[in-house]
């Protein structure tokens, strides 16, 4: 029987059903393979912000990639960005995520009618369309690292994919997967494997091989039981991969009210004195947990 201490790695929840990603290494150090269960993160997405089953798949799919992406950020208050801006019925999509595997994001539009690839199978390319990927990594420099791509399909795993290869130098293989039913998310989660520096011509190779070897979708193995350390072993198929490590991921937004004043002191002045005018004071609603604030007349007058 096989044991499930195989799979051990720290930082990773004891239960492994709840959102995590775990680390590991393969191909004697020349491949980094990592994964997520984001079930949960994408179930609170969908929740606070009411999608459509197409939005829920492309939104959580988007928020799982940009998780991926995010693992190797460093420094406590290290942040990532990531932005699409397209033309299909979703408009575009902004996710945000700390180093400590916090994720938040908003559509721009919530409700978008889907269309199929085949029956259950989610067209997500036809809902976002054209357009670009944009990730900004705030990393405690100066300036915070830009990075921009054309979107090759929509389907955002291959615009992961893209972006990796061609802003960060880095060929990647990314999947991800959102399976929606009546009731909800029913499963969500993906696999990023890079090679590294120092990676031969035969783990190219194999790596492709495994790629395009018609690797089952990631939510069908989740349904099956299989959690992220599994899925992993089963796309590398290599005896000595050695797992790293791992960590929570989870939906959290950081607004609050200082936050929220902060943003408006920011707005030009003319705007300050027009908006300090309603007696009524102002509501402003966050976009990525639509939590409202307040604001009186004089509040904002002190803005002044
Ligand atoms: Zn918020």
């Amino acid at each position: 029987m096989e044991n499930d201490n195989t799979y051990f790695a720290p930082g990773v929840p004891a239960d492994p059903k709840e959102d995590h990603i775990i680390r590991a290494m393969a191909l004697k150090g020349h491949v980094k393979a990592v994964a997520i269960n984001s079930t949960k993160t994408v179930a609170e997405a969908l929740r606070i912000h009411n999608t459509s089953p197409v939005v829920t798949a492309a939104l959580g799919r988007f928020i799982t990639g940009s998780l991926l992406i995010a693992e190797n950020m460093k420094n406590p208050t290290d942040t990532q960005t990531t932005i699409i801006r397209c033309d299909g019925p979703i408009k575009g999509m902004t996710c945000v995520v700390d180093s400590h595997g916090h994720a938040k994001a908003y559509p721009i539009e919530n409700q978008v009618e889907a269309t199929y690839h085949r029956p259950g199978k989610l067209n997500v390319g036809a809902a976002v369309g054209s357009g670009s990927l944009t990730v900004i990594r705030d990393i405690g420099l100066k300036e915070p690292y830009t990075g921009s791509v054309e979107l090759v399909s929509g389907e955002i795993a291959e615009d992961f994919t893209y972006y990796l290869a061609s802003s960060e130098q880095t060929p990647s293989v990314v999947a991800l997967g959102v399976q929606v039913g009546p009731e909800g998310v029913l499963n969500a989660g993906g696999l990023m494997v890079q090679l590294m520096p120092g990676a031969t011509e035969e783990d190219i190779d194999y790596v492709e091989q495994r790629a395009n070897g018609g690797f089952p979708d990631i939510t069908f193995l989740m349904e099956e039981g299989f959690t992220p350390a599994k899925i992993l072993d089963l796309f590398m198929g290599d005896p000595d991969m050695a797992y790293m490590d791992g960590y929570p991921v989870s939906y959290k937004c950081n607004c609050s009210r200082d936050r929220m004043y902060a943003g408006l002191a920011a707005l030009p002045k003319d705007d300050i004195k027009a908006l300090s005018e309603d007696t009524q004071g102002i509501d402003t609603e966050c976009h990525f947990c639509d939590h409202r604030y307040h604001f009186t007349p004089e509040e904002i007058g002190q803005l002044l």
